[in-house]
């Protein structure tokens, strides 16, 4: 009986080290609000424009779930937004991650135990980054971003 060959050949590695070479540094963004109150979502908007312009490291803003690499979420996910989330995440190509910014989309924050949230976005969908705060700093997020990149590179 012939053997299954279960390692990658030397062409399939090369290409592979060289998606990922090419991912870490073109991390499309989707910025997804799950019901926060909108100070997350301004914090993340500051740092991708030109003052700390997250784009120095590859990060774009993209409009559309299949475009993306990055899904980042904020708020601690209302009944409302729980399809739209599942639906949107199905969406996004594999490889993909997600960030959660905020204490809302870590842990419901100050929503925590009402009756309309789901106290974070882990409930719904696995999340890869946390980046707490209320709001984090837009420094923070783009750390949360190298941090990501890191770790991507550790997965090679
Ligand atoms: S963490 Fe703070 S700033 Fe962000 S959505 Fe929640 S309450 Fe608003």
């Amino acid at each position: 009986m012939q053997e299954v060959e279960t390692k990658p050949s030397g062409v399939t590695r090369w290409l592979q080290s060289l998606r990922n070479w090419a991912r870490k540094r073109s991390l499309w963004l989707l910025h997804m609000n799950t019901g926060s109150c909108n100070g997350c979502d301004i914090e993340i908007l500051a740092a991708l424009t030109s003052r700390l312009d997250a784009e120095r490291f590859g990060v774009k803003l993209v409009g559309s779930p299949r475009h993306a690499d990055i899904m980042m979420c904020t708020g601690a996910v209302t009944l409302t937004m729980v399809d739209a989330l599942r639906k949107t995440y199905e969406q996004i190509p594999e490889p993909k991650f997600v960030v959660v910014v905020g204490s809302c989309g870590s842990t419901g924050g100050v929503y925590k135990g009402g009756y309309n949230t789901f106290d974070g976005v882990d409930k719904i969908i696995p999340v890869d980054l946390y980046i707490p705060g209320c709001p984090p700093k837009p420094e923070a997020i783009i750390m949360g971003v190298a941090k990501l990149i890191e770790k991507m590179e550790e997965e090679r």
